[in-house]
């Protein structure tokens, strides 16, 4: 088969349908390719954790991992994008539920932020006045104050601090609302595993297993996939699989608790009755297997800061990519005159995911090359 739509968007994973939805409101038509369901990869098996300011656990690009030890705070360029976005989702939630019809199981639990170090309680104690002052209310706490929340939390002598504002959200249901809004928004949805682009005169064509779409533009938005599909463009993404592991376990008698616990990993309690233990991260290309050394290391990790949950039941063990970037953040740009990126969430990307979709929808537009944000851009590796 052959179709024509004005963007055809390549992979509906949260940033391909977030761009789908902005593009299909601005009036143009839109067909979103994937090979696999909606949410299939890590769109769908994310923490979902909404968080502006602290460092994910396992969520490192590169930056994070050369930042010095002791660092629990996302660095600035990443908090000022996640915190931009962070507000999109605050903005959009209700809208996208009510579209969608699908709860997205938000959840406000804080987080309780324990520190390891003099140096992480002294970075934490830095913050907290600054956090507080944008509205993310943080208190420091001794170890004492922390046990008397919950004995079963293991502080150390260094306390942590109980940060108020980031949430989480289940990203199978954020992304698969996503996918009704721009569903009714007028894009259609079809699965096709792409071989390629082809830039054209005054359009580009995408070619798949189901024969050929053409477009005024097409958007490649195909998580760590991306990076093999612009290869022909003669550009070097820089964008790789980071590969993260999380466990769910069923706590006994669904008793749970009632903060993220953050510190060499999350704990937290999900509103689908499970704990979470999110994530590893390592660089293993796509294999797809969960390994008996990440399950060892989220147990270990889970271990210092609660015992007992070391011992619950593992209901899941689950395996997903972030497409990771040197610096932590996304990529947007085009790789040719009709021919956009968008990729590079990292261990960020359900937050960043409606602000990228805006930023792609005002570069088709506006006729932009690049977009209205140069911390992004595909240019700034050269
Ligand atoms: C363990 C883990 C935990 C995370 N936790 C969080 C979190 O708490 N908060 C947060 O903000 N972010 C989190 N992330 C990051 C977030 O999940 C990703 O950044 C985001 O989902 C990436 O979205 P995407 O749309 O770019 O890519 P994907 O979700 O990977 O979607 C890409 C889509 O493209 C399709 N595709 C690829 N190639 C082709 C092809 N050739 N033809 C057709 N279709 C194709 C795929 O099938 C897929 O559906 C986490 C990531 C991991 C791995």
């Amino acid at each position: 088969m052959s179709s024509r739509s004005d963007v055809v968007v390549i992979g509906s994973g949260v940033f391909g349908l977030a761009t789908a939805w902005e593009l299909a409101k601005a009036g143009r038509s839109v067909t979103v390719l994937d090979r696999a369901p909606v949410g299939a990869e890590a769109s769908g098996r994310a923490l979902g954790r909404l968080d502006p300011l602290l460092r994910g656990s396992g969520s490192t690009g590169q930056t994070e991992q050369d930042l010095p030890a002791g660092q629990i705070a996302k660095p600035e360029a990443q908090q000022e994008l996640t915190l931009v976005s962070y507000n999109a989702h605050r903005e959009l939630t209700p809208e996208i539920e009510e579209i969608s019809g699908i709860d997205l199981q938000v959840d406000e639990q804080p987080t309780l932020q324990l520190f390891y170090s003099q140096e992480e309680h002294d970075f934490g104690a830095q913050y907290t006045a600054d956090w507080t002052a944008m509205g993310f209310r943080t208190d420091l706490l001794s170890a004492d104050e922390i046990r008397g929340f919950d004995s079963r939390y293991l502080p150390t002598e260094f306390g942590g601090a109980l940060v108020y504002g980031p949430y989480f959200i289940d990203s199978l249901s954020f992304v698969r609302a996503l996918a009704e809004c721009a569903k009714a928004a007028g894009a259609r949805l079809e699965t096709a595993t792409v071989n390629s682009v082809e830039q054209g005169s005054g359009g580009a064509t995408v070619h798949t297993d189901q024969g050929h779409y053409a477009a005024e533009t097409v958007v490649i938005a195909a998580g760590p996939w991306s990076t093999e599909l612009v290869k022909p463009f003669g550009v070097d993404l820089r964008v790789h699989p980071s590969k993260g592991e999380i466990l769910r376990l069923q706590p006994p008698g669904g008793a749970g608790f009632g903060v993220h616990i953050h510190g060499p990993c999350s704990l937290v309690h999900k509103k689908d009755g499970l704990v979470w233990v999110a994530a590893t991260g390592e660089d293993a290309g796509f294999d797809r297997t969960p390994t008996d050394h990440a399950k060892s290391q989220l147990l270990e990790n889970a271990r210092v800061m609660m015992a007992e949950s070391a011992e619950w039941p593992i209901v899941e063990h689950s395996v997903c990519f972030r497409p990771a970037t040197p610096d932590d953040l996304p990529i947007v740009g085009s790789v040719s005159e009709n021919v956009i990126v968008a990729t590079g969430g990292g261990g960020s990307g359900i937050v960043q995911c409606l602000y990228v979709g805006r930023l792609v929808e005002k570069m088709v537009t506006g006729g932009d090359a690049e977009p209205q944000n140069d911390a992004i851009s595909l240019s700034r590796f050269g």
